[in-house]
Formats: C-alpha cells, structure tokens, sequence
C-alpha cells in the first residue's frame, strides 16, 4: 500500500494500492499507443485518438496546450492545497507553482510552432531539411518537491513535441500525481496520453529499469537524487536510449565586497528557504568576501530568525515542515556531522518538537571543503556560510563541490559579476538576482547535477528525432 501523510501533522492523507506488474504492462500499451496517435510516431491502433495515422497535427497539439493553462488555473485552488497537504510547501508557493506551470504552458503554446519548424538548409542539387519529429513514449520519475511543476515542466513540451508521457512521480504525491493525470484529459488531451503509474516503493527500482529496456518506451528523464539518476543513467545507457538527467545542486552564492550587502542578505534568505530549502536550485553555500561578512552575516540572521514558521495553509507563514520524517533526519546529521567537523552554528540547527516534521531555519558559519554541509546537497532550511579572503578564494571555493547546476554572484560592477561567474562551473549564471528556472531559458546542470535541458528550445528538442532530410 502507498500512504501519503501530512507532514505538517503527521496524519495519514490517503491510502492507494500499487498496480500489479500486469496492471503497469496494460497501462504501457494503452500509452503508447496514445502517444503514437498524438504523435504519429509509430501506427496508431484502433481506439486511440481520433486524428488519423500521421498523428495530431502541431497546430491541434497546441491548441490543446492552451487549454491547459486554462486548466490549470481554474483548478488552481483545489491543485495547491492537494500539493501543500502532500508536501507541505506554504499555500501561496503552492499556487505559485500551478500558476508557473500554466505560463509554462502559455510560452509553449505560442513558441512551439517556431521552435519546431522544419528547417531549411542550403546544400547544392538537392533540397535539405532538419525537421523535429517526435520519438513516442517517454518515462518520467519524478520527485516530491515540486509535485506539478517539475512534472509539468518535462511534460509540456514533451507532449507539444507529439510524444507520451508515463510518469512515476514520488509516493508521498500519489494524490497530485493521479490528479495530473486527470487534469490532462479535463484539458482535452487524450485518455491515456499521461499516464501514472502507482509503484510498491520496493518495487520501484526493478521496475523503472525494465520499463526503460521496454521497447515501447523512447526515453527516460528523471529529476531527483544522484543516487536515483546512477540507475536510470546506467538503466538508459544499458538499453541505448536517450535520458535526462535533473539531479542536485550545492548552489554558490557569491556575495562580492563591493555588492550591496542589504540587498543581497535580503536575497539570500529568499534564495536559501523558498521551498522550505528543498529545491535544486536553492542557494546552498554562501561564500562571502571577508570585508563584507560581518555585516552581510548581521542581516542574514536577522532576516533567518524572521521567518515564521508553522502550518503550511496559514499566509502569514514563510517556512513550513520538510516533506519527510526521513529527510528531516538526515538534515539533522549534516548539521550535527558539520559542527563536530568545525562549524558553528549561528541560528537554529535542531528538529522541533511536536506533531510534523519541522526543522528551525538554521545558518551554520565556519563552513568549507570537509563538512557535510558545504559538500553535499542540503535539502531543508539549512545555509552554510564560508568567508573568503577575496574574490580568487571565492571562486576557488565554489568551484569546490561535486555539483554545478546553479550559481548567483552579487556585485554593483555587474560585467565583473559576469567575469567571476565565467570562472565558476553551473549551468546557469544569475548576477545580482536569484536563481530561477524560467520557460524561455535553458534548465539543467553540468557535473554531477546532471545532463541535458529543460524548458525554451533546448528543453522541447531534447525529446524529438532530429531528422535530416535530403530530397534530390
Ligand atoms: P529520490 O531521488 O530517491 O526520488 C526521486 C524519484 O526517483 C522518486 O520518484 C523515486 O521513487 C525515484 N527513484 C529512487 N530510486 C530509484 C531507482 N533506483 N530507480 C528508479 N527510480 C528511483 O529522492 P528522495 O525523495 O529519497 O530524496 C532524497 C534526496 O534526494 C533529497 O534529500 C535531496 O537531496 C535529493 N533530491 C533532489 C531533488 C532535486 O530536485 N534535485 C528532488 C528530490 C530529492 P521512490 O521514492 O518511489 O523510490
């Protein structure tokens, strides 16, 4: 049985019963062969939607996709709480996520056409082309944290390149998964074209790798720990098939001496406890040029030990519980791991008391190479802070981790800001701003943060056949 708790509470939200290795076969068929409908990819079979053998055309896959952000918004409410009842993000960033995936929906929906457009090539005695094909099925597993926009974010322009989409999404969002699924036919698309599957968690491993040796499955993307992405890379490399790969983060985020130390404090909390700390993309390590520490560190706290903490559905909270008991535990050992190492721990640093999983918002000084919390990923309110002596220490020490998916350097000479970041390996670059994924630009890592791109152009193509085209 998989059980989904409220982790404000403790309380158990709702019971499901897995799907038998029979039930998970079926649900393949039938979303292949809505995929290959949609799409055109393969012959569609009988049954499946009604738009003839070439598949869909552009233009009807994306009037659909506008439908959806429609969609979305009128579900908004009920979508939001169902996400803060399961994970226990605050409600407003809850329903910043719905809204996010709908102007998500929006973009693809007016761009796709252009992003996806043949492509002329001069070549002589002969007309040539590149065209964007779709490949047909695609697996996605999918974390917790974001339980609609990390699934929607693979999803929309997946779908409005002609392909599938099969999803295992995590188990303590079985409730919001099942609701995508939903979601997508009350938008218009075909039954069965995004398709959950409900996997016995013991199960999930030897499932998802035979799913991805599964003829009927193009390819696999999977957002969430390294350890998971190991498998799946290994299981897509194993069976020749292309994968994605969104995996942590130890984001850096510089803070310069000639920065402005107020704003940038300011931002640091905002970059640090969005998401209770439990997004890649978070600011992790705060590498602070020795002029400036002392009093970027004043504001910092002050702005730490503002944040309200509590019930999740109450506005006036900034911070609500992590996700998990587990999670929660494992957070504790890399604060208490990095103190015995040498930290210090300027504010917080313990689980509180009572019913749900609540950590304090915790900033730990003293941090570098050596300490859990500077090398690992630190999923909760957890901000490690480390002084360098100057800008070339700075660099030095963010380039430190095994990680490279975001990066955020403060400055008031922003072309410098520019200068630094070139030197520090992400795969994203903010100045003076907080990192943020956003539909019209690439998303993804470098190292071990992962390969391959979400979202804009990059995002679309990663899950089409870019086909040549050669008429003499
Ligand atoms: P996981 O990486 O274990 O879970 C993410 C998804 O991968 C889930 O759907 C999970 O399914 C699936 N999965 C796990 N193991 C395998 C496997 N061997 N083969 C195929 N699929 C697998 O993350 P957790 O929820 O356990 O979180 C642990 C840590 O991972 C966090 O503390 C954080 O550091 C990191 N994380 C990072 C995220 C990010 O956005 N970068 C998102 C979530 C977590 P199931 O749970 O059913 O096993």
């Amino acid at each position: 049985m998989t059980t989904t708790v409220n982790p404000a509470t403790g309380e158990v939200l709702a019971r499901y019963t897995p799907m038998t290795r029979t039930e998970v076969d079926q649900a393949v068929t039938k979303a292949a062969t809505a995929a290959a409908a949609w799409g055109g990819s393969a012959p569609a079979a009988a049954g499946a939607f009604a738009v003839g053998q070439a598949g869909a055309s552009l233009a009807v896959r994306l009037q659909v996709l506008s439908r959806l952000a429609g969609q979305l918004r009128a579900d908004s409410d009920r979508l939001a709480s169902l996400i803060t009842a399961e994970m226990g993000k605050p409600i407003a960033e809850a329903e910043g996520e719905i809204e996010k995936s709908a102007l998500t929906a929006d973009y693809y929906a007016a761009n796709a056409e252009a992003i996806l457009g043949d492509e002329q090539v001069e070549v002589q005695g002969a007309k040539a082309w590149v065209s964007y094909e779709p490949i047909g099925l695609v697996l996605a597993v999918m974390p917790w944290n974001f339980p609609v926009w990390q699934v929607l974010r693979f999803a929309i322009p997946t779908l409005a390149a002609g392909n599938g989409v099969l999803l295992k999404h995590s188990p303590n969002v079985t409730g919001s998964a099942l609701e995508l699924e939903r979601l997508f036919v009350r938008a218009g698309f075909p039954e069965h074209l995004v398709t959950t599957l409900v996997i016995d968690e013991p199960e999930v491993p030897e499932t998802i790798e035979r799913l991805i040796e599964d003829d009927r499955i193009a390819a696999v993307t999977l957002t969430g720990s390294n350890r998971a992405g190991a498998a799946v890379g290994a299981a897509a490399g194993k069976a020749s098939k292309r994968s994605v790969l969104e995996l942590g983060g130890s984001d850096a985020f510089v803070v310069l001496a000639d920065a402005d130390v107020e704003a940038a404090a300011a931002a640091a909390v905002r970059a640090r406890f969005t998401n209770s700390g439990q997004s890649c993309v978070c600011a992790k390590r705060f590498i602070v040029e020795a002029p400036i520490a002392d009093e970027f560190l004043d504001h910092f706290i002050l702005g730490v030990k503002a944040l309200a903490v509590g019930d999740p559905t109450d506005r006036a909270v900034s911070l609500g519980p992590l996700a998990r008991d587990d999670l929660r535990a494992a957070l504790q050992k890399q604060v208490d791991d990095s103190v015995a190492a040498g930290a210090v721990l300027a504010a917080g640093g313990h689980s509180i008391d009572g019913p749900g999983y609540y950590f304090e918002p915790t900033v730990l000084t003293g941090t570098g190479p050596g300490m859990p919390a500077f090398d690992e990923e630190t999923f909760g309110p957890l901000a490690a802070v480390a002084v360098a002596a100057d800008a070339e220490e700075a660099i030095t020490l963010a380039n430190s981790t095994q990680y490279g998916l975001g990066l955020s350097v403060w400055t008031s000479t922003p072309d410098r800001g520019v200068e630094v970041a070139r030197r520090i390996t992400s795969g994203a670059a903010f100045i003076n701003a907080v990192v943020a994924s956003d539909p019209r630009l690439p998303f993804g890592g470098t190292k071990r943060s992962g390969y391959g791109r979400e979202l804009s152009a990059a995002g679309i193509r990663e899950f089409t056949n870019t086909r040549t085209y050669w008429v003499a």
